[in-house]
């Protein structure tokens, strides 16, 4: 069933509590948990409890709670206080896309280029 958790799926594992994580934010629809690897001296992934392979499959499926996504990682922002920050959703392997459950990268705390590499 779309949405469904998958057993395969390390972010659903997250969801469920079998793998830790450092959770900032949590709502009845979302988690927010820093990232493993920081690329920023903020860097925290705000996911849908719900699984789906990307942004887009969420948002075709789900829009409220991708509306969710979005007021969490403006959430996560404040918290960190953070002026200026940088919402990324990478979709596919080429993009950078390495966990296949929908998640927002919320970036900052530092000088943030533009264009992005
Ligand atoms: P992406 O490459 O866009 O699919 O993003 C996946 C992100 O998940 C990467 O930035 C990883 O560093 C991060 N990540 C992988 N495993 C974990 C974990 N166990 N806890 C927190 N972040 C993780
Ligand atoms: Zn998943």
């Amino acid at each position: 069933m779309p949405g469904e958790p998958q057993d395969d799926c390390l972010f659903c594992k997250i969801v469920a509590g079998q793998i830790p994580a450092t959770i900032v934010r949590e709502t009845e629809t979302t988690i927010a948990f820093r990232d493993i690897n920081p690329q920023a001296p903020t860097h925290v992934l705000v996911i849908p409890k719900v699984h789906y392979r990307d942004a887009a499959s969420l948002a075709a499926a789900e829009p409220v709670i991708t509306a969710d996504v979005l007021r969490e990682a403006q959430a996560v922002a404040d918290e960190d206080k953070l002026e200026s920050y940088r919402i990324v959703f990478n979709t596919g392997a080429g993009a950078g896309q390495t966990v296949w459950h929908a998640h927002a990268h919320v970036l900052g705390g530092r000088g943030l280029q533009w264009p992005p590499g």
